[in-house]
């Protein structure tokens, strides 16, 4: 079986009845890279910034940032490569710039703290633009969006930076710009917000986490968790039902979309692309190969008739066994 699934690494990600879902991969570190490049990813769908920030101890310098950022571009160039601006806060800590509060997850994260602090957003955003100089295969990504405002005053800093990069450079080119959906209240404005960009990014590690009231990362609550509550496939039905009215793609980037029961319903949800865990592309690539969209539609109008995230997930799992 590994070797059937090393075979898939040159195949394309195309279900049978000829449609082609691209599969990305999720990144932070360097290593990631590799194991990308290896497992035959088609580019970067979510690169985490922080990640580099959290394995130093003071913030890297706009041109630290350029060389790390130019290095990810030029590994994948001409795959499209969206890194995401910075989303400290909630289990994510900088040690050199100490945020304390009671209520991490609820607090002052990601896009609040960029616009709270322009001049580190603005740096990371100029880094990112002279990075994708010559490339032009950036796309942008604003983290933890829960209000159009701060869309607006993102999209206001992102124009006032490459202005002012294009008066002394050329090169400089506004990427595609998208936003993270993983904030409920995103989700019931999706609408507002695709008008505004060109691509959404559900987080369904968030939004699971936000939608169902229950902490990631806490083992006690582990059972409370599933992306395959009624309640996230809802969410994710409004977000695509919102992006095509505005003819804009939507990626999946949270563990979720490694899963192949809830990549079943992807499917059949019509999103464009995926972003996974490398180690988990060969699995989903063996799921997109094998169902066709037809059939993923057919799972999804079952799976809307079911109550309880566990009878969704063994009808689903009855269809992956099915499939061989
Ligand atoms: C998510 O929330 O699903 C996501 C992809 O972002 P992160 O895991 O970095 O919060
Ligand atoms: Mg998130």
């Amino acid at each position: 079986l590994t070797q059937d699934l090393q075979n898939l690494r040159d195949l394309p990600a195309e279900t049978p009845d000829g449609i082609r879902l691209p599969l990305y991969t999720n990144a932070g570190l360097l290593s990631d890279l590799s194991h990308s490049l290896a497992r035959g990813s088609e580019g970067i769908g979510l690169y985490r910034t922080e990640f580099p920030f959290m394995v130093r101890d003071s913030f890297p310098t706009e041109d630290e940032q350029y060389l790390l950022y130019r290095q990810v571009l030029e590994a994948f160039h001409p795959r499209p490569v969206t890194l995401r601006t910075l989303d400290i806060g909630g289990d994510k800590a900088l040690t050199y710039f100490p945020v304390q509060e009671a209520n991490p997850y609820l607090g002052w994260r990601g896009i609040r703290i960029s616009l709270d602090n322009p001049d580190i957003f603005l740096t990371q955003i100029r880094a990112m633009l002279k990075a994708n100089a010559g490339l032009g295969n950036l796309r942008l990504l604003l983290p933890m969006i829960s209000r159009v405002e701060d869309l607006d005053e993102a999209i206001v800093l992102i124009n006032r930076a490459c202005h002012e990069l294009q008066d002394m450079q050329e090169n400089i080119v506004l990427p595609p710009l998208g936003v993270m959906i993983e904030v409920p209240a995103a989700v019931y404005q999706a609408e507002e917000l695709a008008r505004r960009v060109e691509f959404l990014c559900v987080g369904t590690n968030d939004l699971t986490q936000y939608l169902l009231a229950v902490d990631r990362n806490n083992e006690r609550v582990a059972r409370w968790f599933d992306a395959l509550h009624p309640a996230v496939i809802r969410a994710l039905i409004q977000v695509t039902d919102a992006a095509r009215l505005h003819g804009k793609p939507v990626c999946v980037c949270g563990e979720a979309a490694g899963d192949p029961a809830v990549a079943l319903l992807l499917l059949g949800l019509g999103v464009e692309s995926l972003s996974l865990s490398a180690g988990d592309l060969p699995r989903i690539k063996w799921v997109i190969r094998s169902f066709s969209r037809q059939k993923g539609k057919e799972l999804l109008s079952l799976a809307l008739n079911h109550e309880q995230a566990t009878s969704i997930r063994a009808m689903l799992l009855q269809a992956l066994a099915d499939a061989g």
